[in-house]
């Protein structure tokens, strides 16, 4: 894994950054005794579960179980390889490496990736040059000041204009000696049709940048100034641009979102240009695309109420029922604040008044207006059954219609209490019997059909029951750790915690008598870790060290359930102390032993039951529990190098 990045520059990086701010990007956690939690970005939860140690500087989620150190993070969560971890870290913190000893395919695709960038960062200058300095671009810029963009702006969001024709970019990057094919790549320009030769794929429309939190330009979206259809048009999807995981504008709105702990979603890149210039700044747009489980997760790194603000009723309404999954799966949208934690993300649907857009609306009225607006705005379920009461009205006929509307929804809410408190709080509005409306909703969980094929497992509470609400479960460590005896994690734990103990494990082969294979591997591996360390590092292990040490162990293992269990073990605070340690291996050699007279024991049954075919078995166990035993005595002078 770490062959190609020579050790001590990938320890001079773990030294440099530090684990916990490079996660606090985009994750959002507290402080918890010696450690730090948060909501895990990996799995969807509403407790967190996600573990960081300051100290040991690794990770660890007790509810999906992923984990590792600062580098397997960014891996995860880029979809990266380690050496493109390695080297995001080292560029951020001015951090040289030689590249020599990469293998090519992968010297390639890094490559590739940091040529992209290159010439987005190329192309971003291209329009944001004929925009504000190029007499094309008056036309553009006129259009921008006509919509009330101010000059500011134009430079915050770094907006650009690629003007009519076919080949403008195209020439730039030719007389910048760029090679096309690669450009091409990037999905600013395509191939020709007919002819040999390429074609701009952006042509008078004003460009807006898409770039991440890391501060790199991703791809581009260009909206047209009249009419014309497509209105929006994006960068297609590249090795560097996923827009189901992008999100317009959070690269700026990051620490607004973090100190207000809310972010407002809007569609178009004018709405959130309008909202920004009033002073709301913690605004992101979804570029065209609904929104995606990923860009929740993305943001529930740094708020905790989302606002999704829409032009009418009936697009709020479709917006609604297209993303209800999408946040009932993720936990969003309870209300019940006072009876859910608060790390559940709070969702609020905010419609405008007839004709207008954010952006309209916000230039008429103001930013006091459109805040305390959001501050009313209902919650998703709420709002499904305020337009639906709406929509049928309250005689017979219409309560059964809202029921029947809204059955499958509160049947697809995963969650027992938030669906039993949501049935209530129906049953409340339109004045029919709880049970009634249980009744419905249960029949649709019976059946099963559609959205709600989900919902067939579903167990019901009753609202009396919500007294019991904390405690509601949690997947805690222990049900993770059913791996292996409890001892033989206990002992790999105190490897990863107490590297002095190392020497005696090895001596005394302990690892030998592991029936967990998977758990004896890795104690082999931590073993190994240290074998191959130079002496100076070897005498360097001490607590003060310990993050260096489990770091290295990471690194130096390529599976990811191995590297999950092994931050596991070591995130876990003890305090360990030698004599303490002694006594561990002393008792889980006594249960070896008492295995032994275990089977002595049936051996002599076996032999006065005559049970010949058991007695060979057990014959057998014997002799293989003698051959580990013989492994097992003191190793030869030669063996013992630490
Ligand atoms: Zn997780």
């Amino acid at each position: 894994m770490a062959l190609f990045i020579p050790e001590n520059k990938i320890l001079e990086i773990k030294n440099t950054a530090d684990i916990v701010s490079i996660i606090s990007e985009t994750v959002l956690l507290k402080k918890a005794g010696a450690n730090y939690v948060g909501l895990c970005p990996f799995h969807s939860e509403k407790t967190p579960s996600f573990t960081v140690s300051p100290d040991k500087q690794i990770f660890h989620c007790f509810g999906c179980g992923a984990g590792g150190n600062i580098f397997s993070f960014l891996m995860k969560q880029n979809a990266i390889s380690f050496a493109e971890a390695a080297g995001m870290l080292a560029k951020r913190y001015g951090i040289e490496i030689p590249h020599q000893g990469m293998s090519p395919g992968r010297k390639r695709r890094i490559s590739e990736r940091e040529n992209l960038f290159d010439i987005n960062q190329k192309a971003l200058a291209f329009f944001q040059h004929v925009l504000v300095e190029d007499l094309r671009g008056k036309k553009a810029l006129e259009y921008l000041t006509k919509r009330g963009i101010v000059n500011e702006t134009i430079q915050r969001f770094n907006i650009g204009y690629a003007p009519e024709g076919w080949g403008n970019l195209k020439n730039y990057f030719q007389k910048k000696k760029v090679s096309l094919t690669l450009v091409e790549k990037s999905g600013l320009i395509s191939p020709n049709k007919n002819q040999s030769g390429f074609y701009d794929r952006f042509r008078d429309r004003i460009i807006f940048p898409i770039i991440d939190v890391n501060m790199r330009v991703i791809g581009f979206g260009g909206r047209v100034m009249d009419n014309s259809q497509p209105k929006y048009l994006n960068s297609p999807e590249t090795s560097i641009y996923n827009k189901s995981r992008s999100l317009y504008g959070l690269n700026l709105a990051k620490q607004t979102c973090r100190a207000h702990k809310s972010v407002y979603i809007v569609e178009g890149y004018f709405d959130l240009l309008a909202l920004y210039q009033h002073g709301i700044q913690n605004v992101v747009a979804t570029l065209g695309t609904a929104l995606t489980s990923e860009h929740i997760h993305l943001l529930k790194g740094y708020a905790d109420k989302m606002i999704l603000v829409y032009d009418s009723d009936q697009a709020g309404i479709k917006a609604a029922q297209r993303c209800i999954d999408v946040f009932l799966k993720e936990h969003v949208n309870f209300k019940k604040e006072d009876v859910f934690k608060k790390e559940n993300v709070d969702t609020r649907i905010m419609v405008l008044p007839a004709g207008h857009d954010p952006d309209s609306y916000i230039f008429e009225f103001g930013a006091d207006v459109f805040i305390s607006a959001a501050e009313k705005a209902p919650g998703i379920i709420s709002f499904l059954m305020d337009t639906t009461i709406k929509k049928h009205g309250l005689s017979i006929e219409g309560k059964i219609h809202i029921i029947a509307d809204m059955k499958e929804i509160l049947a697809s809410i995963d969650d027992s209490v938030a669906r039993s408190l949501y049935i209530k709080e129906l049953s409340e509005r339109i004045q029919v019997d709880e049970n009634v409306v249980l009744e419905k909703v249960r029949e649709i969980s019976v059946q099963g059909t559609g959205v709600t094929a989900k919902a067939k497992s579903l167990s019901f509470v009753s609202t009396k029951d919500l007294k019991n609400v904390n405690n509601l479960k949690i997947p805690r460590e222990e049900d993770l750790q059913d791996r292996g005896s409890k001892l033989e994690r206990q002992i790999i734990a105190m490897m990863l915690q107490f590297p002095e103990i190392l020497f005696e494990i090895s001596i005394r082969r302990v690892l030998n008598h592991f029936e967990d294979n998977l758990l004896k591997s890795i104690g082999k591996i931590i073993l190994e870790y240290k074998e191959g360390l130079s002496e100076q590092s070897r005498a360097a292990i001490s607590k003060s060290q310990l993050d260096d040490y489990v770091c290295g162990i990471i690194n130096s293992i390529d599976d990811n359930e191995k590297r999950c269990i092994v931050t596991a073990l070591a995130i876990k605070e003890n305090p360990w102390d030698r004599s303490g340690c002694l006594k561990l291996i002393a008792q889980f050699e006594g249960g070896r032993n008492r295995l032994k007279d275990d089977l002595l024991n049936k051996i002599r049954a076996a032999e006065e039951d005559n049970d010949h075919e058991l007695l060979i078995k057990l014959l057998q166990e014997k002799q293989k529990l003698a051959v580990l035993n013989e492994k097992q005595k003191p190793a030869q002078k030669e063996r013992i190098n630490f």
